[in-house]
């Protein structure tokens, strides 16, 4: 039996105006999807627990197979997972992003998207001024870590940049044990070494925000998660073009494959994609695929570009697969986001999200199409996210 599971970032939507009070996914044409629908099974999944963030990493823990409330730990670690870092188990792992502020102001969390190889020459500066506090890790354009060891951080109440987007800084580092203060001394210290770097100078004199501060959040220990295979017996892969979820490869022991093209954005190359994917059905008993698109087109607010991606997922990813996946023998398809970026609202939600499982060796419901709507009236009914991957292998 092959598995395969499709992930549709942030897919999942509301009635727009725009659309004759219809969602991206009611209005796109996506024959396979909804050939897999009709002859196949839906219902729904909850893939944000009550107690955590409707972040990608949080949902995709889930659809892993692996419960988020038990097992995940923040961004920072499965970031450094997919750059490859070791980490000990005392090291709490930040994600740093490269900030500009402003008269004490969060001005752009991603300081005007530096360059990489401009925030490299910082990273590495503070990296000398910092030296005693942990260790800076260059990643890419305004994305960096940083480890300490100090335990106890990782309870520490910090927030996502892009949250406080043109707020007051102290608001959000107003912390008051010793432990905390090192944060927030080095992030208010980092001034000291970014605001005149050369760099810097530079940047503005050519009318590009500065990044002269760090921000740390996001932080956390390595998870502790078993393997998938001891998990649930089997092997498998991974496609995304997303740190976060190839840290969850990682973690989980997937063999995470990377695809020339993919680009986590609009411009993603889909028919390289699904070419990898018809390829990695040879080695993989189950395979993952995550698509970012979706999601960046509900961030931007842009219909479009949503109704687009879906599109695309469904003729140059989903129909190459359908097309051998038979040659396999018998085999089950899983179609699903991860949760909602509604287009009205620009971000994620913890909306429940619709799942089709079309199996070669089961029935079908009454539903039709795949959307939002629909697969509420399915016979899979509600379920946890977490349990979707040990059904779809054990029933
Ligand atoms: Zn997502």
């Amino acid at each position: 039996m092959k598995y395969v599971v499709l992930i549709g970032d942030g897919m999942s939507d509301y009635p727009l105006d725009e659309l004759n009070g219809k969602t991206p996914l009611q209005v796109a044409d996506k024959p396979n999807i909804d050939e897999l629908t009709l002859k196949g099974r839906t219902g729904q999944l909850k893939t944000i627990p009550d107690n955590l963030n409707p972040g990608s990493d949080v949902a995709n823990m889930g659809i892993f197979g692996y419960d988020p409330q038990k097992y995940y730990s923040g961004r920072g670690p499965l970031e450094a997972a997919s750059m490859g870092i070791e980490v000990s188990k005392d090291d709490v792992i930040f994600r740093c992003n490269l900030i500009t502020e402003k008269n004490g102001i969060l001005d752009d969390f991603n300081a005007g998207h530096i360059t990489s190889y401009e925030a490299a020459i910082l990273i590495n500066n503070l990296n000398e001024y910092f030296q005693d506090k942990g260790e800076f890790y260059p990643g890419i354009s305004y994305r960096h870590l940083f480890i300490r060891k100090d335990e106890q951080l990782k309870d520490l109440k910090t927030t996502p940049p892009h949250d406080i987007f043109g707020k007051k800084i102290d608001d959000y580092i107003n912390w008051s044990d010793k432990n905390s203060l090192a944060i927030k001394d080095m992030i208010l210290d980092s001034k000291k070494v970014l605001e005149d770097h050369e760099i810097n100078k530079k940047r503005i004199a050519n009318n590009k925000k500065p990044a002269n501060m760090i921000w740390l959040w996001g932080q956390g220990l390595k998870p502790n998660m078993p393997k998938f295979k001891d998990l649930y017996g089997i092997n498998g892969s991974t496609i995304t073009a997303v740190d976060l979820i190839k840290g969850l490869g990682v973690f989980s022991g997937l063999n995470n494959i990377d695809v020339p093209g993919a680009t986590g954005y609009f411009d993603t190359d889909y028919k390289s994609k699904g070419k990898y994917a018809v390829n990695a059905l040879k080695d993989s008993n189950i395979l993952f695929i995550h698509v970012e698109s979706p999601d960046e087109a509900g961030h931007a607010g842009n219909i479009d570009e949503k109704i687009k991606a879906i599109e695309q997922i469904d003729e140059k990813i989903l129909k190459p697969i359908i097309n051998n996946i038979a040659s396999f023998g018998d085999y089950k398809i899983a179609i699903l986001p991860d949760h909602a970026t509604p287009i009205d609202i620009r971000t994620h939600t913890r909306d429940l999200v619709p799942l089709a499982i079309y199996s070669s060796c089961d029935g079908s419901d009454d539903v039709k199409s795949y959307d939002e709507k629909s697969a509420a009236k399915g016979s899979l009914g509600l379920d946890n996210a977490f349990n979707l991957i040990g059904k779809l292998i054990n029933s």
